[in-house]
């Protein structure tokens, strides 16, 4: 393994090595064409390798064969139902009906998928919706052997486990001794690097090269058509042809501080994915005059910091999803009021974390804080602690719910007040306030032994010392960007295609507009969009008549 940069003369060039760069090249080298791949970190994988690697996929076969009834109806009803005219509906329509060919494609490269068992949809009561799961798919363990030495130059650290493992899925978050031995001396990972290295190592096997710390700054754009990129790499700038196509993967722009004020419709802290994520594709795509959409949107997700600093200076964050959900906890706002549905979607979340007050004309419900017992700290855990292990130095506790709120500065019996009301909601395993425990998707991550039942999520706060950790409004990545046709062309602010110009993942326009589908929400569309954009310029490649690519994609 080495960085290399030839000559640099491919058909097609891919920015970015997260899920929908290295789909998008192992689709494009399945074509026949010459693929390089361009990574700006120095390792490779993106947010991907951060991630469960889940991957939302309706109507799938895996479903079908657990005896799961699903169509493509009611995926498209579902997304609609959803779109708070956001969507466009030929892009859902090329989600959905693309699933079964990438999936059958999928089978012929190292990459295998399984069913995560009953994960419900994050809307499930809405049409189309599947609250006994059935759409979201993952990656099955998978040995790092097969890509060498790459396996030392991937983002993240090993998990070696599947979803149904992690407490998420219902599982411990520990594997028997045994298990976790065998599994590290065959390099066996699951989850997010699982994922990457798969794909990685299919884009190996077809001759794909690839290129760490290697920046793209510039399209090289010929005669209205894209047809090269500048990189800023080890060796300075330099230049590669792309005979028939550029690739734009590089993630969303949430590490811009810029990008994120001038486009997101509200607050964005303590981003979640990559800090390489600066949004490069997309001032790409606008140089070369790219329509944009979705641009104030992100998979949004609340988060708390940990104690520490990453290599470029920002704080390390976790992703508050279980401590929120299980019996014993609630969120409170700077009021001291509870004023969401603690147990709901982590992206829908993000619309309770943005209301204005139009008086005071700030966020109403920033800062805000999850707030538990000692009863969860003991049945549950969190925040990477086992259940009756104590909590981290960082998190703010006191002995009473009066002394919590002092350290937080809430007003003086707020706190005691909302505990009170929330304790008899919790005693009646109803939540009149914010509808708690009313969606299927509630409970899921919250006491799977008491699922689906209230229990799963409805547990009183009296037991002290009592905790509070502040919780902020992030991201796992932003999805605006430019806008495609539905076999991720890059479309102009005129409608027309700019040839030679694909984008996939986070850095396009999202084609699910303010939606999470369901767990893997982000990834089912960027494989499929990152496949079709792999699959149409390596076919271009490769037969050189665009109007037949075109007519042959159009199945
Ligand atoms: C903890 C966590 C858990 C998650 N779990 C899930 C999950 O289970 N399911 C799900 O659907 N989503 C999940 N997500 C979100 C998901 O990881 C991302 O949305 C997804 O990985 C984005 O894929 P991508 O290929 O678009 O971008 P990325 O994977 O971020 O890859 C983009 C790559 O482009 C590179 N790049 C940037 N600029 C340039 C440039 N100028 N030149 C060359 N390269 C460049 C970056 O360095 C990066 O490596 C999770 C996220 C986090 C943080």
């Amino acid at each position: 393994m080495e960085n290399r940069v030839s000559a640099g003369n491919y058909d097609v060039v891919v920015l970015g090595s997260g899920a929908a760069g290295l789909v998008a090249a192992l689709a494009a080298a399945d074509a026949g064409a010459r693929v390089g791949i361009f990574e700006k970190a120095e390792v490779l994988g993106g947010t991907t390798c951060l991630s469960s690697a889940v991957a939302w996929l309706p109507d799938n076969r895996y479903a079908r064969e657990a005896g799961v009834q699903d169509s493509r109806e009611e995926a498209l009803s579902y997304l609609a139902s959803l779109s708070n005219g956001m969507i466009i509906p030929e892009l859902a329509e090329a989600f959905v009906d693309t699933v079964p060919e990438l999936l059958e494609w999928l089978d012929t490269t190292p990459l295998k998928l399984s069913l995560v068992e009953r994960y419900p949809d994050y809307h499930p009561e809405q049409p189309g919706g599947k609250p006994g799961g059935g759409r979201s798919l993952e990656p099955r363990l998978f040995s790092l052997q097969g890509i060498g030495a790459w396996a030392e130059r991937l983002e993240g650290t090993p998990r070696r486990m599947v979803v149904g493992e992690t407490p998420i899925g219902g599982g411990t978050g520990f594997l028997p001794e045994d298990v976790a031995r065998e599994r590290e001396a065959e390099q066996v990972e699951g989850l997010g690097r699982a994922m990457v290295a798969a794909l990685l190592q299919g884009c190996l096997e077809r001759g794909v090269e690839v290129h760490v710390r290697e920046r793209a700054t510039r399209l090289r754009i010929e005669d209205g058509e894209v047809r090269g990129v500048v990189f800023d790499g080890p060796e300075g700038a330099h230049s590669v042809a792309a005979q028939h196509g550029v690739v734009l993967a590089t993630g969303g722009f949430e590490w811009d501080r810029a990008l994120a004020r001038d486009f997101l419709r509200g607050p964005l802290d303590h981003p979640a994915s990559v800090p390489t994520n600066t949004g490069d594709g997309l001032r790409m795509a606008m140089r070369a005059g790219a329509a944009l959409g979705n641009m104030r949107e992100a998979w949004w997700a609340p988060v708390c910091t940990l104690p520490g600093e990453r290599p470029d200076g920002s704080r390390p964050v976790y992703l508050v999803q279980r401590e929120r959900t299980v019996p014993h906890s609630i969120m409170v706002n700077r009021e001291g009021k509870r004023f969401t549905n603690e147990a709901t979607n982590y992206n829908a979340m993000g619309g309770a974390l943005h209301e204005l007050d139009p008086t005071s004309f700030d966020y109403r419900n920033l800062p805000c804080w999850v707030v538990f017992d000692e009863n969860m700290v003991e049945r549950f855990g969190g925040f990477g602690r086992a259940p009756g292990e104590a909590m981290p130095d960082w998190v703010t506790r006191a002995d009473t719910l009066a002394g919590l709120a002092e350290r937080l500065g809430l007003p003086d019996g707020a706190l005691e007040a909302t505990v009170d009301r929330w304790n008899g909601h919790a005693r009646r395993g109803v939540d009149p306030d914010f509808r708690r425990g009313e969606s299927a998707f509630d409970g899921f991550v919250g006491d799977r032994t008491a699922y689906p039942g209230p229990e799963s999520t409805f547990g009183t706060l009296e037991r002290g010392p009592f905790y509070a950790v502040q919780l902020h409004s992030s991201t796992l990545g932003t999805k605006g960007g430019p806008r495609t046709t539905v076999r991720s062309e890059v479309l102009d602010v005129d409608g027309e295609v700019i040839p030679g110009l694909f984008a996939a993942g986070n850095v396009m326009a999202g084609p699910t507009g303010m939606v999470y589908g369901g767990a893997g929400g982000t990834l089912g569309p960027a494989l499929v969009f990152g496949y079709l954009a792999g699959r149409t310029a390596g076919r271009r490649a490769t037969t050189g008549d665009e109007k037949a690519v075109a007519a042959a994609a159009a199945v």
